[in-house]
């Protein structure tokens, strides 16, 4: 790694004040590791800009000084997108953090990059309203990397992902121009969507500063079932079904027994459904009135199911998510570990949850392959452990089988360091120039996040 030059060290603090411009290796080293454990980097330097003309003056002195940034929230991404690994300068957004603004007729919210996503959920309910992305990092994953990456969770089968939240966004691009969308309004048709282009643009095109975020009616009404499948092939059927029959439907999640086993023994707690059925999905509901008797009428109509939980109350609904929820942590347990968030197509899904095992087993005898995700989006999480971080045998293996599906090698993660190899195989190399082009364009030297997606 290249320490950093004296005019540049000098010209960054200046902007954002010495104790802003980190580089002491021992504060630095945390933000150049990401949350798996797999991607370790190193860098010079961690800058903390705390306004939109303080990240200007970075990209400017980055320009001149011919410095690369990462852009970093949360660090809970899970490409290798996050980090510095080949020694870019990181810019936190944590001082860029906070709500600014509600309005609670319009059903709006204006946030800073660095604003948590459980942070934006408390603003929203004490508005009246709910924010309609959530998934587990919430406590950690930001505004800004939410977008970055168009991060999903555990609603999208209900609310879309963050690009179906995103209003208009405030950022600085690569060019060191602002972009300032904050004002926009729900109808508004007036030329490109720029503030769509920095969601899923994973940091390269430019650093998001601030957010206006639509919001979702509160539902305080909630049932969640446990349900019991023979077979994947049944419980992609049953969601389908829940999709088109249970209008209250939030999420529908699913896992093996492989993983339930993992997550009870992790948690020290009995499986949801014991003993755990071949396959688990878990189904909230939510409404104005109590979706319990709408939920029990949608199960009861399935074909499948062979056995079923219902919570009702608040301590039982969390003790059921706690098991979906902890799921990315007990793996975790295991040591780093290959992270593939992949979707399918619903009619090849459950093929390719019962060959995936095997792929992998083909190229790396002694891993483990460990299944669950949102299954009412078809988006299936991949999760390989017992191999060298380094071994891309088996990201291989499993990415070529998604795209021999009709699958996305990215669902909800984004493409980062991890499958930047693939983007083209997935969009095809017109599309792939056409955002070279779009980056060309608005960061025209190159220094934004320069080793991830193209
Ligand atoms: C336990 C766990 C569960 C998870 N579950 C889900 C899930 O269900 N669904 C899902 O979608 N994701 C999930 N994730 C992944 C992760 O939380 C998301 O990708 C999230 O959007 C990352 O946000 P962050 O603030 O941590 O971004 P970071 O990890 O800091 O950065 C992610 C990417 O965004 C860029 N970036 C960050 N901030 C900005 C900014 N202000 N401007 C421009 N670029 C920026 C970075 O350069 C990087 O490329 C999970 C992660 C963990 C650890």
């Amino acid at each position: 790694m290249r320490p950093l030059a004296p005019s540049a060290a000098r010209a960054l603090a200046a902007v954002v004040g010495p104790e802003h411009l980190l580089t002491d290796p021992a504060v630095t080293a945390g933000h150049a590791v990401d949350w798996t454990g797999r991607f370790r980097g190193a860098t010079p330097a961690v800058v903390r800009p705390g306004s939109i003309g303080e990240v200007a003056a970075i990209v400017a002195v980055a320009r001149e000084e011919g410095l690369a940034l990462v852009p970093q929230g949360g660090n809970t991404g899970l490409v290798g997108g996050s980090v510095p690994l080949a020694g870019e300068v990181v810019v936190s957004t944590a001082r860029l953090a906070g709500v600014t603004a509600v309005d609670p007729d319009a059903g709006l919210l204006t946030a800073g990059a660095g604003t948590t996503i459980a942070a934006v959920h408390a603003a929203a309910r004490a508005a009246g309203w709910a924010y309609g992305v959530d998934w587990a990092a919430r406590d950690s994953a930001t505004v800004g990397g939410s977008i970055a990456t168009n991060g999903g969770g555990l609603h999208v089968v209900r609310h879309g992902p963050t690009r179906a939240q995103v209003l208009g966004v405030q950022a600085v691009w690569g060019s060191g121009a602002p972009l300032d969308d904050l004002g926009r309004l729900e109808k508004d048709a007036t030329g490109y969507d720029l503030s769509g282009l920095l969601c899923g643009s994973e940091g390269t095109l430019g650093l998001v500063t601030a957010a206006r975020l639509r919001l979702v009616p509160h539902l305080p009404e909630r049932a969640l079932a446990a349900l019991a499948f023979a077979s994947m092939a049944d419980a992609v059927v049953a969601v389908g079904a829940l999709r088109r029959g249970l209008p209250g439907l939030e999420a529908a999640e699913a896992y093996r027994a492989a993983e339930a086993d993992l997550v009870a023994g992790h948690l020290g707690v009995a499986p949801a459904l014991a003993p755990p059925p071949p396959v688990t999905v878990l189904v909230e509901a939510a409404g104005h009135d109590d979706p319990v008797d709408e939920l029990a009428a949608a199960v009861a109509g399935l074909d499948g199911v062979v056995d079923a939980v219902v919570a009702t109350d608040g301590p039982r609904r969390a003790a059921l998510w706690r098991h979906r929820e902890s799921l990315t942590e007990a793996i975790a347990t295991l040591g780093p570990h290959h992270k593939l968030d992949v979707s399918l197509p619903a009619p090849a899904l459950a093929a390719f949850a019962e060959e995936v095992p095997a792929r992998v087993a083909e190229v790396a005898p002694a891993a483990r392959t460990w299944l669950f995700g949102h299954l009412g989006d078809g988006n299936l999480h991949v999760n390989v452990s017992g191999v060298d971080p380094d071994d891309h045998a088996v990201d291989d293996a499993v990415l070529a089988l998604v795209l021999d599906r009709g699958g996305s090698i990215s669902a909800e993660h984004g493409v980062g360091t991890a499958k930047r190899a693939w983007l083209a195989r997935q969009r095809g190399s017109d599309a792939v120039a056409a955002m070279a082009a779009v980056k060309a364009a608005l960061d025209p030297d190159g220094v934004m996040n320069p080793h991830v997606l193209l």
